[in-house]
């Protein structure tokens, strides 16, 4: 079966601290994914011609990766699935206002 679509958890960081969130289950060391893996991601996927969708969420909030920017300009050929609660500081809102309002389908 061919690899349609690939996830990749940025981080397991947060910005919110909602009562109701697993992440209040753990022990697990919080941290960001190492932009050199990142980019080791996007040459390995090239060996993924059937490659469609680059999913970058997971527990964390995405936005909040320090080159979350980088992140989404290395998987931009792709449809790009992001999960986000929406909820950025003004300065992380200024910055990434330019590339994450083009994007199509914001649910
Ligand atoms: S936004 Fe999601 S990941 Fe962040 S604290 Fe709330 S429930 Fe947890």
């Amino acid at each position: 079966m061919a690899i349609k679509r690939i996830y990749i958890e940025l981080t397991n960081r947060c910005n919110l601290d909602c009562e109701m969130c697993f992440r209040h289950t753990w022990g697990t060391l919080e941290g960001d994914i190492n932009l050199n893996l990142l980019k080791s991601i996007r040459e390995q996927v090239k060996e993924l011609p059937a490659l469609e969708q680059v999913f970058l969420g997971g527990i964390g909030e995405p936005t909040v990766h320090p080159q979350f920017k980088e992140a989404v300009e290395l998987f931009a050929e792709y449809e790009l699935l992001i999960t986000s609660n929406g909820i950025m500081s003004e300065d992380n809102a200024r910055d990434n206002q330019k590339f994450i309002v083009p994007l199509k389908n914001i649910r």
